[in-house]
């Protein structure tokens, strides 16, 4: 009998406007954890860990970064709709800052920096997630802190029925 493979989150990285210090916290958070995420996790997309990268059906999108222009707008509700679940990583795609500090400019600035919005293709403000998408979960910080992401992502692997591997038994160095 054919032993099917466990069953593994399905998640994808992604980032947008932002300084993506959210994203280092996740690969040194790895350092930690890749021996058992390994087991569970089917890492579809996240750039900064791999050069294959796919957007299909996912369980988990984590996103990091706020919302910049039209382009950024439709890219995360592609995201958005091949995603069972949305999670806000880090105060920039909470609550949009401090990336969004150019929202409150006085308007003598904002005529300063309006050629370099034209030139980016840059929208009139800067949005948080939940102004473009409906996000199903938050995790806070400038960036991110590693407890909190870790406790999102056990709350996903809970919801989607994902067990975490038995820890090995460490060998004995008689046994060795
Ligand atoms: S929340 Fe802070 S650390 Fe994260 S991307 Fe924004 S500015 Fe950078």
């Amino acid at each position: 009998m054919e032993i099917s493979p466990a069953k593994k989150l399905r998640i994808g990285w992604f980032t947008f406007t932002c300084c993506e210090d959210s994203t280092v916290i996740f690969t040194e958070i790895m350092n930690d954890h890749f021996e058992t995420w390994r087991k569970i996790l089917d890492i579809r997309h996240a750039r900064v860990l791999q050069t294959k990268n796919v957007l299909d059906e996912l369980d988990v999108a984590f996103v990091e970064g706020a919302i910049n222009s039209d382009e950024q707008e439709s890219r995360l509700k592609e995201i958005r709709a091949k995603s069972k679940r949305l999670v806000a990583i880090g105060a920039c795609a909470c609550t949009g800052m401090p990336s969004a500090q150019r929202n409150a400019f006085p308007p003598e600035l904002k005529d300063k920096i309006q050629f370099l919005l034209d030139r980016f293709h840059q929208g009139e403000r800067v949005k948080k997630l939940d102004e473009v998408v409906t996000v199903d979960d938050r995790v806070p910080g400038c960036p991110m802190t590693e407890s909190a992401f870790l406790a999102a992502l056990e709350k996903m692997l809970k919801e989607f029925e994902i067990p975490l591997p038995e820890k090995e038994p460490e060998t004995s160095e008689k046994n060795v």
